[in-house]
């Protein structure tokens, strides 16, 4: 074992020594109320995509996040996807998203018959890089009356759509201004980020559009889900006509009068949500108080740093990450290797969105920092149900 790996592993063992089995990287707390409301939904029958959970569920999300309009779906890519195409995003188009991001975001661009376009990454942020956005755009930009077109490919750059990195709220406001300014349009890829805020706003809440997931492993869980958030009531009935096959609510005849998507979350999905969503503040404690003990044994580590909320910002700490001050895959794979043969569920991040096959031809700024980051990425375990040990 390297020098890295010892105290990487000596490091969670005296933060989580008290498990008694392995440590997953972000298993799901559920001990609330989940087995009653999925109770509920058997006794009644009302298990499909029509119930109270939905509707509950939809209304605590608005209420949290201080959204307009809430819809939920089957899951956070579709969201996504629906999100791009209520937006006008379609073919001949291209989506500015970053380059370090899960391969859905630009799996969704592509879905809406678009074309990913990646940014480079920002170091303390992990998120979107305004300043390299500033400057590559300059640079591949020409102004035209249909909005910004990319010089080299011809096509329209019509959206933007950064993402909170493991909670970490993005720089979202300088990205605004500079989407302002060329008249694109940003769409939050906040699946990550429920529960995170800057300043007083939740994330997710200021753009138009907004999408968050509710996949296993996320923050809260409805085993599979998403949900698409717009500050527009009007957009989000449009949003809730769409994705619920575009039905004319009629009593006993089938009318639809466009062609809509199948994309409802069920009752019984929704029901886990309620449920784990009644538990959130709990959660986001317990994850703070977990951050927080990481902090402190990675305050003084000659190998690791710590990736903390920056200024103004709250994250829900969904991923604790350190860095490696020395970027090194080698070390990276070797680190990840010892942690995982002693019990301890790490990861890296994502390998960059550009480096795989399908991805390989799309338009891209530097990746300096975001290639950086991959070789340097670690998370560590961030369950909100992790028995954490106090500092000694
Ligand atoms: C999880 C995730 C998604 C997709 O959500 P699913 O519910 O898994 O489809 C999209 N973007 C990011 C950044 C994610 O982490």
């Amino acid at each position: 074992m390297g020098p890295e790996s010892q105290e990487l592993v000596r490091t969670l063992k005296l933060v989580l020594e008290s498990q008694d089995s392995t440590v997953g990287l972000h298993e799901p707390s559920l001990v609330g109320r989940e087995k009653e409301y999925l109770n509920a939904c058997i006794d009644t029958g009302w298990v499909s995509s029509a119930g109270q959970f939905v509707t509950r569920f939809e209304e605590s999300l608005k209420s949290y996040t201080g959204a307009g309009s809430v819809t939920l779906v089957c899951n956070g890519t579709t969201a996504l996807f629906v999100a791009l195409v209520v937006a006008g995003i379609g073919p001949e188009d291209e989506v500015l998203v970053p380059g370090l991001s899960f391969v859905a975001t630009a799996n969704a661009v592509v879905h809406a018959g678009a074309v990913p376009h990646f940014i480079d990454s920002d170091e303390a942020t992990l998120g979107m890089s305004p300043d390299v956005l500033t400057s590559h755009l300059q640079y591949v930009v020409k102004d035209s009356k249909i909005g910004p077109i990319n010089r080299k490919t011809g096509r329209r750059i019509a959206a933007l759509v950064p993402m909170h990195t493991f909670g970490h709220p993005v720089r979202l406001q300088e990205l605004k201004q500079i989407a302002d300014n060329y008249g694109i349009r940003i769409i939050e890829d906040a699946a990550e980020g429920l529960g995170s805020w800057i300043g007083d706003h939740h994330v997710g809440t200021t753009s138009s559009l907004a999408i968050l997931s509710f996949n296993g492993n996320k923050i809260i869980t409805t085993g599979g889900g998403g949900a698409i958030l717009t500050r527009d009531p009007l957009l989000g009935e449009r949003i809730r006509h769409l994705t619920s096959t575009a039905k004319v609510p009629h009593d006993y005849r089938f009318i639809h009068d466009e062609i809509g998507w199948n994309y409802r979350m069920p009752n019984i999905n929704a029901a886990l949500g309620l449920a784990q969503m009644e538990r959130l503040p709990q959660i986001l404690r317990a994850k703070r108080q977990l951050a927080h003990r990481y902090q402190e044994e990675f305050a003084d580590s000659e190998y690791f740093e710590f990736v903390t909320e920056q200024p103004g910002t709250r994250s829900n700490y969904w991923l604790n990450t350190i860095i490696l001050r020395r970027p090194s895959v080698l070390v990276r794979n070797e680190v990840l290797e010892c942690a995982i043969a002693a019990g301890l569920g790490c990861r890296a991040a994502w390998d960059l969105l550009p480096s795989l096959p399908m991805f390989s031809r799309c338009p891209t700024s530097s990746l300096h920092v975001a290639k950086t980051l991959e070789a340097s990425i670690i998370n560590v375990p961030s369950g909100a149900s992790l028995k954490v040990n106090q500092r000694r």
